[in-house]
């Protein structure tokens, strides 16, 4: 019964500088937040002892009494919070709830359609050396040139050619809404299920503050830890009709013992999520992006080569185009990190730099607004990032910068009572 700290220093003493390094650094990962100590007492807890294969009231192993209370409770919320008729609590991560829901209602070789990769989709709709590239026939779709953004005319067009069995609409950097009705039509005009990975925006939705895609989808998958704000997770969502192919996909089609110390953080965070303090925290993440991508369009930045894809955002992140910078994306990325803003270096469409360089940045506020951020915090960062970008910055203004980034971290303290 000793201490994390008494049985292995190691591991305690990485833990401990990992939990300085979120207090006193900003954190600007799109995909990125910070889950409520609530949610990390529930993961931390004794259920990740519990052997429970299964489902609530239906499980192969004695003694699951208390963890049927739990995942009944986190299934019944993720339901109220997004208007489902069927939930899926199980899934170990976005990707595995990704894969089961496509194992459930494809086979191999079936067609799907997805956004490209390297146009803002992510690696489990369709990506070449990803299961869903290696099982599946991909008719990847793509965001038009000059707009930035998705073209319904184009998908459409691909749908009838292709005839997909399967569309997928979801990303992983895109920085506007997708128009799921649409989506419906074309899936209905070509026999398609359509699919809904809102694993970015689930939050906004849950808020109320984005389009639902739960009355357009068959199937709707989510992650529990972006704009979510949950520990790390998945959740299926659909129609009644799916809801018993894609439990047995989940269970014992792709995974062992549901994570019942995770379902209880995700039962948690749920719970959160439904609360008005939530749907303000949502607001101040658009609002924190908004004004983030008006102050990388300012002329002083601009003329610096700096860009914003699409002209701005209607989610929580901007993707920063460096196309015309000195900086290419890892450079900017490192310059970032030098002065204490965390972010990640992403590809823009057609990008004429290598995939480990690119030319461009994804920045969210998710975790900024967890923290506290309001609109003039939110102009401050905004403000030190175009500095931080342009091209020849000195010591000194990367030393003054440094401090600029510390005042807000220390102005907006994150988990006070955890740590040393
Ligand atoms: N779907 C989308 C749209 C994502 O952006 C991500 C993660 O970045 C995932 C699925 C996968 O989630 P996980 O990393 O939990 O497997």
């Amino acid at each position: 019964n000793s201490s994390l700290h008494e049985v292995d220093p190691d591991v305690a003493a990485a833990v401990d500088a990992e939990l300085h390094r979120q207090q006193s650094t900003l954190e600007m990962i799109a995909s990125e937040n910070f889950a409520p100590v609530a949610a990390l007492q529930a993961q931390g807890s004794v259920l990740t002892n519990k052997y429970a294969e299964g489902y609530p009231g239906r499980r192969y192993y004695g003694g699951c009494e208390h963890v049927d209370v739990i995942e009944r409770l986190a299934r019944d919320r993720v339901k109220e919070l997004f208007g489902a008729e069927a939930a899926n609590v199980q899934p170990h991560s976005g990707a595995s709830a990704n894969a089961a829901a496509m194992f459930a209602l494809l086979k191999p070789g079936d067609t799907i359609m997805g956004l490209d990769l390297a146009h803002g989709g992510h690696l489990t709709h369709g990506m070449k050396i990803n299961f869903s590239g290696k099982l599946y026939n991909v008719v990847a779709y793509r965001v038009d040139e000059r707009s930035g953004q998705v073209d319904m005319a184009e998908v459409e067009k691909l749908a009838r050619e292709h005839r997909p069995q399967m569309i997928i609409a979801g990303w992983s950097a895109y920085p506007r809404q997708l128009d799921f009705a649409a989506f419906r039509r074309v899936a209905d005009e070509v026999g398609a299920l359509l699919m809904v990975d809102m694993a970015h925006f689930a939050g906004l939705v849950a808020a109320g503050l984005h389009p639902s895609p739960v009355p357009y989808a068959d199937v709707v998958t989510t992650t529990t830890h972006k704009t979510l704000g949950g520990p790390r997770g998945g959740v299926i969502l659909s129609k009644q009709e799916y809801a018993k192919k894609i439990n047995s996909a989940v269970f014992p089609g792709q995974q062992g013992g549901p994570l019942e110390h995770v379902i209880a953080a995700k039962a948690v965070s749920f719970k959160i999520a439904a609360s008005d303090e939530f749907k303000e925290r949502q607001r101040r993440t658009l609002d924190g992006a908004r004004i983030l991508a008006e102050r990388l369009l300012r002329q002083d930045a601009v003329d610096a080569g700096v860009s914003v894809l699409s002209g701005g955002t209607d989610v929580h992140l901007v993707l920063v185009d460096l196309r015309h910078s000195e900086l290419d994306g890892q450079q900017a990325e490192d310059r970032l990190h030098e002065i204490g803003i965390t972010v990640n270096r992403n590809a823009v469409p057609n990008d004429p730099r290598p995939p480990m360089v690119t030319s461009g940045l994804r920045i969210g506020t998710p975790a900024l607004a967890t923290r506290g951020f309001q609109a003039e915090d939110f102009t401050e960062v905004a403000d030190i990032i175009a500095e931080a970008l342009k091209p020849g910055t000195d010591e000194a203004a990367t030393k003054a910068l440094a401090e600029r980034v510390a005042a807000l971290a220390a102005k907006h303290p994150l988990y006070p009572g955890l740590g040393a």
